[in-house]
């Protein structure tokens, strides 16, 4: 992929803007682009650099992404959102074409390496909460007044904020590695005077923090992994497939398991399929599984098997909404049971919660309380995200 068209080939220390921003370390990649952490020399503070291939179909959907990006954040001065901000975009020209480049403030690690960190067990039910919080909170915006479906709304879309850039103490992050000097910046320069001053005060606070502790090593205990103190604000990135409820682009939106039922079924989707992946990730976070993973096999498709999956868990779907889709005569036949997949075994999300991922009955009762209505096979019969942000789970507080 780094070829013509593609990727653009990134050295630690090269620079963007005319030398505003440096080059630290990769951050991640997509099927679109690379992501680096980036040194904004201009405001001295760190950036995410997300450097999109260059052939014209990449550089057409950056536009797109910019476009989306610049609403997002022109609509909310205060950045207080939940929404990925973009500061700037601009071409860069490299050996394999012309590169659009934007801008992001810099967030940390993605829901999904939280959820592999606490190694698949699910969060503390109080840490799920704050997250549900956070993610209605940009949804509500992004929905009511920008009239925008994300349309891929999963763990790995949704990242927790950084403490690099923040006043509180970056030593005590203990999922994003602490930065020593950033690269590239000339010695001696203002800048990096700047910085080492900040980098010695930084550094005298740790001392002072561990020489408190007896021992002397601060290990992490296992499994799974603490995540005590870790700020559970979190972010709604990757803005690429975004699109506007009176224009949308694909019949096939969202991630595989994530989708909703009348995305497989080809009815008509709107805000409310976002609503869909919002339950599909609480659920995850809770868990630490998929609420979904349908698998293809000879006798049937993923679809089929996604459809029936939805069915053991929430129940039959009504016989209207299960022919009433353009596709559906693929998957259903006109009494509205699955051709192809006739026997279901039915258990109800509390029960699951219960017996395979051992919550206690409260916590499951609740949970299943707040989600059930959002995984309403009737898209126009879930809850808004305005309206789940009224919900009293999301204010219950178990002892810790
Ligand atoms: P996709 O194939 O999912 O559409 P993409 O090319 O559009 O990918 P993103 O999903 O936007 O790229 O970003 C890729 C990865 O880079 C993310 O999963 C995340 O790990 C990292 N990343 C993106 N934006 C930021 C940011 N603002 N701060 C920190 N890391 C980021
Ligand atoms: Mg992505
Ligand atoms: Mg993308």
């Amino acid at each position: 992929s780094y070829r013509k068209g593609g990727y653009h080939a990134v050295r630690v220390a090269d620079t963007f803007a005319s030398g505003r921003y440096i080059a630290q370390r990769k951050l991640g990649w997509g099927q679109f682009s690379t992501v680096w952490l980036a040194y904004d020399t201009q405001t001295e503070a760190y950036v995410a650099l997300k450097i999109q291939k260059s052939a014209p179909e990449f550089a057409q959907s950056a536009l797109h992404e910019i476009e989306v990006l610049s609403a997002i954040t022109n609509g909310d001065p205060t950045n207080s959102k939940c929404v990925v901000r973009l500061i700037e975009h601009f071409k860069h020209v490299g050996p394999n074409g012309q590169h659009w480049c934007m801008v992001l403030e810099f967030l940390g690690d993605n829901i999904l390496r939280l959820i592999r960190y606490n190694r698949y067990k699910g969060l503390e039910m109080n840490k799920v909460r704050e997250i549900c919080k956070c993610v209605l909170t940009g949804l509500d915006y992004l929905h009511r007044e920008l009239s925008l479906i994300h349309t891929d709304l999963k763990p790995e879309n949704i990242l927790l904020l950084s403490t690099i850039n923040s006043s509180k103490d970056p030593i005590k992050s203990k999922m994003t590695p602490i930065l020593e000097k950033p690269e590239g910046v000339p010695n001696g320069s203002a800048a990096m005077t700047a910085i080492e001053r900040r980098l010695k005060q930084r550094a005298r606070r740790a001392v002072a923090t561990i020489s408190t502790k007896r021992g002397g090593f601060v290990t992490a205990p296992k499994p799974p992994r603490c995540l005590d103190g870790i700020d559970m604000n979190c972010k709604i990135v990757d803005f690429g497939n975004a699109c506007w409820e009176s224009k949308k682009f694909a019949e096939e939106i969202q991630t595989r398991q994530y989708r909703a039922p009348e995305v497989i079924l080809q009815s008509d989707y709107s805000y409310s399929a976002d609503m869909w992946s919002f339950a599909c990730t609480a659920f995850e976070l809770a868990t630490g599984e998929m609420m979904f993973a349908p698998k293809g096999t000879q006798g049937f498709s993923e679809d089929e098997d996604h459809l029936a999956l939805m069915m053991e868990l929430l129940g039959k779907m009504p016989r209207k909404i299960a022919i009433g889709g353009r596709r559906s005569k693929d998957y259903f036949d006109r009494h509205g049971d699955l051709k192809r997949i006739r026997r279901l075994k039915y258990c109800p999300l509390d029960r699951l919660l219960v017996d395979k991922f051992k919550l206690s009955n409260t916590d499951a009762r609740e949970l299943a309380e707040f989600l059930c209505p959002i995984l309403d096979f009737a898209p126009e019969k879930r809850p808004t995200a305005q309206q789940c942000l009224q919900h009293p789970w999301l204010n219950m507080k178990n002892p810790v």
